[in-house]
């Protein structure tokens, strides 16, 4: 065959296998979880795209209907009416959750927990409430995950005493980034990228190359960051101070909570958990301000799948074993 038919048999297959319309689809919504949901996937079809995109976000809003404790209607604010008064069945989706959050509590020696919501309900950080000494210490017995009675074979649960709560804000988000993803592989779709505030995951690369998810700077405004991480089929969750939060008197009162204390936890200025799972990075990104930076780490490199990048109240940074950068040759640096 002559050599111009030959390429041009060859530009018509490859025709055939790059659609014509391939292309990355991004969409960002507001006012799902009180969050920022970004969500972006390759696509060689524009109204599939969209399509899947308005799937996840279902997905998101239904996990947002059952389990967000500002609606008093939810599967949550249920249990944390009914639940001390005998075991309550609740739906499997919750029921593993709990299951999930209980683990982390045991991992992190107590410092996720589900249950810091026994005082945490006390403050409201836009309105600049908090509680007194006085009504900490009357409410902070409730607080312990060990409170809370999971019964797998009835799937029940039931609260030891009464006064316990339970928020799933400390998970909930890296969960439905999760659930979100799973909406997206089972659509067929291979590269794509959801994010709920400070949770997010990936699944594949931008061909060949990873996606570069920016670390901010605790102390500086949004887009300036600490560092770039490249990541590709992996979840990352960032817990910072400056989220949700209000100063008095040189205090910053904010959203993370001391299970111990019942006051903000305020050892780091941001924990960031890199991860094969946005449930368990979400869920290990809070231990740090509870535990400290150097108790915390011996967790996090204790913990084999995930990664730590800590800032320090002095403002430093520092790194789990895994991401040490430039270590001598032959270490295994960047694991
Ligand atoms: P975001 O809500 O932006 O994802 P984080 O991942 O840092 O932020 O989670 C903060 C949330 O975690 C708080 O708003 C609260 O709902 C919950 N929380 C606070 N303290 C604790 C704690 N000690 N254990 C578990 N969850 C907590
Ligand atoms: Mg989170």
């Amino acid at each position: 065959m002559p050599t111009f038919r030959r390429v041009l048999c060859l530009s018509a297959l490859l025709c055939l296998a790059v659609p014509a319309h391939a292309e990355w689809v991004r969409r960002v919504t507001d006012g799902i979880m009180g969050t920022r949901i970004t969500i972006e996937l390759w696509s060689e079809d524009k109204d599939k795209a969209e399509q899947a995109i308005d799937a996840v976000l279902d997905e998101l809003r239904h996990i947002d209907e059952s389990m967000s404790t500002y609606k008093p209607t939810s599967e949550v604010s249920q249990v944390n009416a009914k639940a001390a008064d005998g075991p309550m069945r609740i739906s499997k989706e919750l029921f593993d959750l709990l299951v999930t959050a209980k683990e982390y509590s045991v991992l992190t020696d107590g410092a996720f927990d589900i249950t810091y919501a026994s005082v945490g309900y006390l403050y409201d950080f836009r309105k600049r409430v908090r509680p007194d000494e006085a009504q900490i210490a009357k409410a902070l017995p409730a607080v312990n995950f060990r409170h809370v009675l999971l019964d797998a074979k009835h799937q029940t649960v039931q609260f030891s005493q009464k006064g316990v709560r339970i928020d799933l804000g400390g998970i909930a988000k890296g969960y439905s980034v999760d659930r979100g993803i799973d909406v997206l592989k089972s659509r067929g779709f291979t590269r794509a990228y959801v994010s709920a505030g400070g949770d997010s995951r990936i699944i594949g690369d931008r061909f060949g190359k990873p996606w570069m998810v920016g670390i901010r700077d605790p102390r500086k405004g949004e887009g300036e960051v600490i560092t770039k991480i490249p990541l590709t089929d992996a979840a990352i969750s960032t817990s910072g101070d400056y989220e949700r939060f209000f100063d008095e008197d040189g205090v910053r009162y904010h959203h993370i909570i001391d299970p111990h204390t019942g006051h903000s936890a305020s050892k780091v200025l941001s924990a960031t958990i890199i991860g094969p799972y946005a449930t368990r990075t979400d869920g290990l990104s809070k231990t740090a301000f509870v535990l400290g930076p150097e108790k915390a780490m011996e967790i996090y490199n204790r913990i084999d799948d995930i990664d730590a990048i800590i800032v320090k109240l002095d403002g430093t940074v520092i790194y789990s074993n895994g991401l040490e950068p430039a270590k001598a040759p032959g270490d295994k640096a960047g694991k």
